[in-house]
């Protein structure tokens, strides 16, 4: 999907589809022995969020890097200049999912947050519909023959989400999710080629936003107090945090981080002001 068809299929779910609340109910199981099995994981658009990708390449022991490269793409929404990082699937005649084997899903457990929550959808409009901007729920249209919905199984959409283990994908995900829905982008501003590729770091590529911190004079510009560095030195979940901290930062102007006096200090003298 390129960035004009997601735009127009945004614009559709925000105007028209019925906005849900977690206590909606409805009916809907998926298991092995259903005709159409596996038949949903095959060319889909499944947009990973940062938390989807560290526990995806976790899964598969490899770097983040090696991660983006073997099994993504990536698209940029052109008017706030904001890459997302799309799944790639297979180039054969389907179009599979990488990971979809005769039995199931073979990343299951780490499996991203789409595919836990499929058949219920979330939008969160980023300017006003009708006086509302709160995040809502919605079901996914079918564009196969989802025989799901023929299961007499029913259940309400908090249930779903607890029984998929898709809570834990929205509390990492909110960090993420109030910077891509941040004032500055309400406000029209699109972030520069620059700025845009270090929010692709931070938040796609966790194994070099590691080595830019450490292997640059990066660490010796800011106050970060020594608990904070040694928890960012391997745990990517800490450093993803610590990263969102830096986007704030930079791109918004917040005093998430603080520079050092020293070199605040040196700037001014650079500048004259001292
Ligand atoms: S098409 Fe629907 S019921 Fe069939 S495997 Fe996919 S999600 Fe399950
Ligand atoms: S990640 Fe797993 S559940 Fe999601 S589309 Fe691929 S095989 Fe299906």
């Amino acid at each position: 999907m390129d960035t004009e068809a997601l735009g127009k299929f945004k614009e559709t779910i925000l105007r028209d589809y019925p906005k849900l609340s977690l206590s909606h109910t409805f009916r809907f199981s998926c298991h092995k022995d259903i005709e159409c099995f596996n038949q949903c994981c095959a060319d889909v658009n499944i947009f990973l969020t940062p938390y989807d990708i560290l526990r995806m390449k976790r899964r598969l022991n490899i770097s983040s890097s090696e991660f983006l490269v073997k099994y993504t793409d990536s698209i940029t929404i052109e008017d706030k200049g904001l890459p997302l990082v799309v799944l790639k699937m297979r180039q054969d005649e389907k179009k599979t999912c990488p990971f979809v084997m005769k039995d199931g899903c073979s990343i299951y457990d780490d499996r991203p947050w789409p595919c836990r929550m499929y058949p219920i959808g979330m939008a969160a409009p980023d300017r006003d519909y009708g006086g509302n901007r709160e995040a809502f729920y919605f079901i996914v249209d079918q564009e196969f023959p989802c025989l799901g919905f023929k299961e007499k199984k029913e259940c309400s959409i908090k249930e779903w989400k607890e029984d998929q283990g898709a809570n834990i994908y929205d509390i990492e995900g909110e960090p993420y999710k109030d910077i891509t829905l941040h004032r500055f982008f309400l406000n029209g501003n699109r972030l520069t080629p620059e700025k845009s590729r270090m929010f692709n770091m931070v938040c796609y590529d966790i194994d070099r936003f590691r080595r830019f911190v450490f292997e640059s004079s990066f660490i010796n510009m800011f106050d970060i107090d020594k608990e904070t560095i040694e928890n960012i030195k391997s745990d990517d979940k800490n450093l993803l945090e610590f990263g969102y901290r830096w986007l704030r930062f930079s791109l918004f102007g917040e005093d998430s981080l603080m520079v050092k006096e020293r070199v605040l200090n040196k700037k001014r003298e650079e500048l004259g002001l001292q």
